[in-house]
């Protein structure tokens, strides 16, 4: 019989991996030790492995250790996503948790996702409902079979419940709780403007350019990486532009010969990955962002400084119809279009239902109402 069943706090497993589940995790745990309710078990199956994406970020967001830490590391999308359901089914068998919580889109969230709904484990999905409308999107195919898959789906803005609904999703499992990164950020805000990172980097406040590149459409071939390259050849004479570089990009770079390129431009500041603060002031000052990550348009947009996405389509529209995003993909001549539209707008901050700072909070309450009230139940012998 479950805790919640036997009359016990529920248990609840949380499951990260990588950079942007470390800090969407700590809004929800943040809440969850604040509001009480819930027994909570952080697994952490080591997608991101490399210190740089994974030890500042813990420090940063002042994450505890991991009651469990799977230590799966690289490979490709199956064996990845295969090695994880593994070591998740023996964690889920140890543990017997009352419900299962995953994050985001990467293969963690869909591996855990997979293992919880076989073993009959009541899953939650935080971010769900988010669509780029690509399937060519590895994440896309995530996004997709995690929301089929979860009881309950907790979507951060309005497009983000119409797709579900729209999915054949039913609406009471359906809650619009906000955005959980913009709890991080508003968190971490006033600490990571005390950092004095521009100071420390030479980069003039309010007057240089930041970078992030590491989606596979970018990185994995050489045609669209030579093209952005070309931009930020061009860019990098108009402001000085800094480049916390993943390591998936740097090693790409190197394999395909353009770190060398990249290395001759002197306007261009390439350095490893930053820890959350660091980053986070370097956002706040920044002039603009040039980025394919997800959280790094929602988090420009709440900080209201001009990006330029460098996908084609974006999993967040809300970022470019409410927000600072503009989407220009990899092509040099709508790179630079995009970015010379974005430096002569003014900061804007997006306003947004649920992007309040309160999402973790709200995520909390309905999954102790959930899990309180008997609704979530264990389907034995699935
Ligand atoms: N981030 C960070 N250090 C960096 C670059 C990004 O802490 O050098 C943070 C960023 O503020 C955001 C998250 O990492 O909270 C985004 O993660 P990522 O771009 O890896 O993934 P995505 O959001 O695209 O899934």
């Amino acid at each position: 019989m479950s805790a919640a069943a036997a009359g016990q706090t529920p248990a609840v497993v949380h499951v990260v991996g990588v950079r942007p589940n470390y800090v969407k995790v700590s809004a929800v745990l943040r809440a969850a030790e604040r509001q009480g309710g819930l027994k909570n078990l952080l697994v952490d199956t080591g997608q991101h492995y490399d210190a740089s994406l994974r030890g500042d970020l813990y420090r940063d967001l002042g994450l505890r250790e991991p009651d469990l830490y799977l230590g799966i590391g690289s490979g490709t999308h199956s064996q990845q996503t295969a090695a994880i359901m593994v070591a998740f089914e023996a964690a889920l068998g140890r543990l017997c948790p009352d419900a299962v919580v995953v994050f985001g889109d990467v293969n963690s969230t869909l591996a855990c996702a997979l293992v919880a709904s076989k073993m009959g484990v009541p899953l939650a999905h935080v971010e769900a409902g988010l669509r780029c409308f690509d399937r060519s999107v590895p994440e896309e195919i995530n996004r997709v079979v995690v929301d089929g898959l979860a009881d309950l789906l907790f979507a951060p803005s309005p497009d983000a419940v119409d797709n579900l609904l729209r999915e054949g999703a039913p609406p009471d499992r359906v809650h619009l709780v906000g955005n959980v990164m913009v709890d991080a950020l508003r968190q971490a805000l006033p600490q990571a403007l005390r950092q004095g990172t521009c100071e420390r980097l030479g980069l003039p406040p309010g007057a240089y350019a930041l970078l992030t590149l590491h989606r596979p459409c970018n990185v994995d071939q050489d045609g669209p990486l030579l093209r952005i390259l070309e931009a930020i050849a061009v860019l990098q004479q108009e402001l000085p532009i800094l480049f916390p570089m993943h390591p998936r990009t740097a090693a790409r770079m190197e394999v395909s010969g353009l770190g060398a390129r990249l290395r001759s431009l002197p306007g261009v500041r390439v350095v490893p990955p930053l820890g959350y603060l660091d980053f986070l002031c370097l956002q706040a000052r920044a002039r603009l962002i040039l980025t394919d990550s997800g959280g790094v348009q929602e988090e420009s947009s709440v900080l209201g400084v001009p990006c330029v996405t460098l996908l084609e389509r974006t999993e967040r529209p809300v970022t470019v119809s409410l927000g600072t995003n503009h989407l220009a993909g990899a092509a040099p001549e709508q790179i630079l279009g995009a970015s010379r539209l974005a430096l002569g707008r003014e900061r804007r901050p997006i306003v947004l239902d649920g992007w309040d700072g309160a999402a973790g909070p709200r995520v909390v309450d309905h999954l102790v109402r959930w899990l309180t009230a008997g609704e979530a139940r264990r389907v034995p012998g699935r």
